[in-house]
């Protein structure tokens, strides 16, 4: 056995069913926030309606708090990549923003995140959405018991850069239960220097990559938080807490996809 694989923490079946309880509330509150993510609203009034969905249903917020955030949810602008703090700036049309939120119920977190569209948004701003949207459901679908970890991040790599691409390195996805982050870590990329164990049954992990226009490069901002793109360049991220079972992957925190709603809701009207 090597150190990566003893430091993993496989789930029961019955454990990963308490972590799906988690993770359809998380997808629940996602449902609830989306028609208030538009032009006018404040990422910080955003913030305060998913804590208290979050509160309303007998969960812990995972983030607030964790290594000294803020907030209950990160929420991320156009360059911003990950980890925005909620602030009283109005969203404008136009604009991509990145909603993160991690919950806790029952001792089990769910994570996941998505990026939507600001009122209507320009075309390459509507294809980044969609392609990193599909970037995660790649990676979800090169998942199978006895492959390697690394089927995830050579996924989320081919389709980033089939697409003109890049993708964030230094921020990686997790194993995910009783803590938020466990082993192992999810690289979204082709990656030499971490661990590649072979995946087992019942391990559950938070994919979720981070997509950019331009650079890959990222840097982070004076209030030692958020996360930007070197160049500015919008950047989206998806997220799914994912467990890997003996017939496939299971999405926990799966929903009907934020952009296919928009979508049908646009042709509706
Ligand atoms: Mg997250
Ligand atoms: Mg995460």
């Amino acid at each position: 056995m090597s150190w990566s694989k003893q430091q993993i923490q496989l789930k029961s079946a019955d454990q990963v069913d308490k972590m799906q309880v988690s993770a359809e509330i998380l997808a629940s509150v996602f449902r609830e926030i989306r028609p208030l993510v538009r032009p006018g609203a404040t990422t910080l009034e955003l913030d305060q309606k998913i804590e208290s969905l979050i509160r309303d249903a007998g969960c812990i917020p995972s983030f607030k708090g964790y290594h000294g955030f803020p907030a209950s949810a990160c929420i991320s602008v156009d360059e911003q990549v990950v980890h925005g703090i909620p602030n009283d700036q109005a969203l404008q049309e136009g604009q991509i923003v990145g909603i993160d939120i991690g919950l806790i119920k029952d001792d089990w977190h769910a994570d996941s995140a998505e990026t939507l569209p600001v009122g209507e948004v320009g075309p390459e701003a509507a294809r980044l959405l969609a392609v990193t949207e599909e970037c995660l459901e790649r990676a979800i679908g090169a998942i199978e018991v006895g492959k390697r970890l690394s089927v995830i991040g050579t996924a989320v790599e081919n389709h980033a850069s089939k697409n003109g691409y890049a993708v964030v390195e230094t921020l990686v996805g997790h194993g995910i239960g009783r803590a938020l982050h466990e082993d192992p870590q999810v690289p979204n990329f082709r990656c030499y220097t971490m661990p590649d164990p072979v995946m087992e049954e019942g391990l559950v992990v938070a994919i979720e990559p981070m997509i950019n226009v331009g650079t890959k490069r990222v840097v982070t901002a004076r209030d030692q938080w958020t996360v930007l793109t070197a160049d500015r360049s919008l950047s989206a991220h998806f997220e799914h807490t994912v467990a890997v079972l003996a017939d496939g992957p299971r999405v926990l925190t799966r929903r009907e996809s934020g952009i296919a709603e928009l979508r049908a809701k646009r042709q509706e009207s």
